[in-house]
């Protein structure tokens, strides 16, 4: 967590017009910047920057936000980590609140970690330059920039060359086996992991090395082909995923990522231009790996090589992908082809286009490959169908699974009914299963409680985006509109005074707009519907009696990216005009104040009216039940008629 001052004084120092021009040209059109949007692929500017307001906004994609969620969007960066790139350029310190001290010591030693990871990388390339590590990267048809951007390295024949230089620039030794860098011998001396290898360091998402990968040269060598990192407090070989650094933009930009077995797929296909890329480096993908990606894209290309016999292994990776909710495509190289020799021996052109000629969805791949497995015989068909019928049963999306169990059905030549029969066995049982695991996961949370704070929070935001969605769709629709226009109000003159009153016993009372709609709520016992606007007014409520206070700049830089960002969206689209109004005006304030919680209640008395016709209609209603009912809704008519003549016919734009 990050004291709320401090983002307050990064959002003071960082100027936008300059932090968007390190990755997007920019040029002055009036009071703003224009620029063509790195969010979207376009031809003409629609992204427009507010230097005065501090804000960025994609008229097209409609993307943007402030300075922070630019970076998090551009840069693929948490807010905490976004933040942090502010602080870093503009040399603002950034103090993290609230540690505890057993947090502190493991942050501190999470980033003596990586301090020591770093000093390794340095010297890994270092001893690049004449090596036969060079020589070999060289002629496996490397260019020297790509070498550069991966920051490939090579880890000397010496059995102890990095751990003398380690310890002679004073790291410490711990550390150094803690890293898995180094190891240690029954005597306490050190030697080096890597020695005589290539090293292709692994980088997290924010781009700190997490761990390494060093890779023998010689084919006939009787070592294992490939080192890789231990586990470690900074490294977990299941939330890692190679490439995922360098091809984060590439990944979003494009909608799509190709999924490759080993480091140098990833490479080359970069030399060949394609650079939305990983790899899951030889392990079996896991779930905290998905979910990685599907931060960036839903849309994943599994690449096989021609000759793999692990095609069928893998399979199973591939239901994962699916449940996960990802669109899963498939494609297969030429006999005897990898993605790197393929690209070596094509070119990029060729290789680019065989990409985007050769992929298939993955339910046709698998019944394809089954049914030529099976060459007829029945009895394997039935185990193929079994097979096809639990790939399909994983897919949450249900238009997706009937066009799947359509086109399967044609293929396999069995009745459409049978496989939706087989499908939804499959799923019942699934689903009972889920509700038994859930169970059984909350009963042991409170034993691991802090170990996945980080998917746990990216859990929580979903499901709240979820809870926004279904708001946003159902019924209730028409009510959160209203909501939004209140919420409008409070963000953006909450704190302003709205009129001069008597309240509370006091005369001469500046009630502010916040205060007005607050009381206004609470005279109705109403309360807001959608969960990210009801927190936006608690926290008003608790902070708006401060000094100093001042809503924009309060809700802008309140350390929630969920609550900041949705302040930013409330200030921005519509209010866009709002220079040339007079809405600063106090009159205008109080007018505009009352218009929008009167419009507001007015939508909430429209829901109950039709909700009461509708029991109505319940036949099973005693006479007395009626009676209540129709009392309720003359009442509601008479606050409607009210409000209707308090609202008159204005139409005040919000
Ligand atoms: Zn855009």
């Amino acid at each position: 967590m990050i004291d709320q001052s401090v983002i307050e004084k990064v959002l003071d120092t960082a100027d936008i017009v300059e932090v968007v021009s390190d990755f997007v040209t920019l040029r002055k059109r009036g009071a703003n910047y224009v620029g063509l949007c790195p969010f979207h692929n376009e031809k003409t500017p629609s992204f427009s920057v507010s230097p005065s307001r501090g804000i960025c906004h994609c008229f097209s994609c409609g993307k943007g936000g402030n300075v922070i969620h630019f970076l998090m969007e551009q840069e693929q960066l948490t807010f905490v980590e976004a933040i942090e790139w502010l602080g870093k350029k503009y040399g603002i310190p950034i103090p993290h609140k609230d540690m505890t001290e057993q947090e502190r010591s493991t942050q501190s030693l999470r980033e003596s970690l990586y301090t020591v990871n770093n000093f390794a990388l340095d010297f890994f390339k270092k001893n690049l330059p004449g090596s036969i590590a060079l020589r070999y990267l060289r002629s496996r048809g490397l260019q020297d920039s790509i070498i550069e951007k991966f920051c490939l390295g090579f880890s000397p024949e010496s059995s102890h060359a990095l751990a003398d230089a380690a310890l002679k620039a004073g790291y410490n030794k711990d550390y150094l086996v803690q890293t898995g860098v180094c190891m240690e011998r029954d005597d306490h001396t050190l030697y080096d992991r890597y020695r005589g290898r290539v090293i292709y360091p692994v980088f997290s998402l924010a781009g700190k090395v997490a761990a390494f990968g060093g890779r023998i040269m010689q084919s006939d060598a009787k070592a294992a082909k490939y080192v890789n990192s231990p586990e470690s407090l900074i490294y977990s070989k299941r939330r890692e995923l190679y490439g995922l650094f360098q091809a984060r933009q590439a990944i979003s930009k494009e909608d799509c990522c190709y999924l490759v077995e080993g480091y140098m797929d990833v490479i080359s296909m970069h030399q060949s231009g394609v650079e939305n890329v990983v790899a899951s480096s030889g392990t079996s993908l896991t779930t905290e790996q998905i979910r990685l990606i599907r931060r960036f894209t839903k849309n994943i290309t599994v690449l096989y090589d021609g000759d793999s016999a692990g095609i069928k292994a893998s399979l199973r990776g591939i239901d994962m992908l699916l449940a996960e909710g990802m669109n899963v495509k498939v494609l297969l190289l030429p006999d005897g082809e990898d993605p790197d020799s393929y690209a070596q021996k094509n070119g990029a052109a060729a290789f680019q286009e065989y990409l985007g000629k050769h992929q298939t969805n993955f339910i046709r791949f698998k019944t394809d490959l089954l049914l030529k497995e099976a060459n007829g015989d029945i009895s394997q068909k039935a185990n193929l169908i079994k097979d096809i019928v639990n790939s399909i049963a994983v897919i949450e999306d249900a238009i997706t699974r009937s066009v799947y169990i359509k086109d399967c059905s044609a293929r396999l030549d069995v009745a459409e009914s049978l496989l939706i029969q087989e499908v939804n066995k499959l799923r019942h049982h699934a689903i009972m299963q889920q509700r038994v695991e859930r169970m059984e996961e909350q009963n042991s949370q409170s034993m691991q409680e802090k170990v996945e704070v980080e998917d746990n929070e990216q859990d929580s935001v979903e499901q709240l985006r979820n809870q926004v969605r279904q708001l946003l769709h159902g019924k209730m629709a028409g009510i959160i509109a209203k909501e939004r226009t209140l919420m409008c109000l409070l963000v953006r003159y909450g704190d302003k005074v709205m009129c001069q009153t008597n309240y509370n016993g006091q005369n001469d009372y500046e009630l502010k707009v916040g205060e007005f709609i607050i009381d206004s709520l609470n005279m109705d016992q109403l309360e807001l519907l959608h969960p990210v606007y009801k927190t936006i007014l608690d926290l008003f409520k608790d902070h708006y009696k401060e000094q100093d206070f001042v809503s924009e700049r309060f809700f802008m830089s309140y350390p929630d990216d969920v609550v900041n960002k949705t302040a930013v969206d409330l200030m921005q689209d519509k209010y866009q005009h709002d220079n040339s109004t007079n809405a600063q005006n106090t009159d205008n304030l109080m007018e505009l104040s009352q218009y929008v919680v009167n419009d507001y209640k007015y939508s909430i008395v429209q829901h109950w009216l039709k909700e009461i016709i509708k029991q109505l209609e319940d036949t099973t209603l005693s006479d007395q039940e009626i009676v209540s009912l129709q009392e309720r809704y003359r009442g509601l008519l008479d606050v409607r008629n009210q409000l209707t003549k308090l609202l008159g016919n204005r139409v005040i734009n919000l």
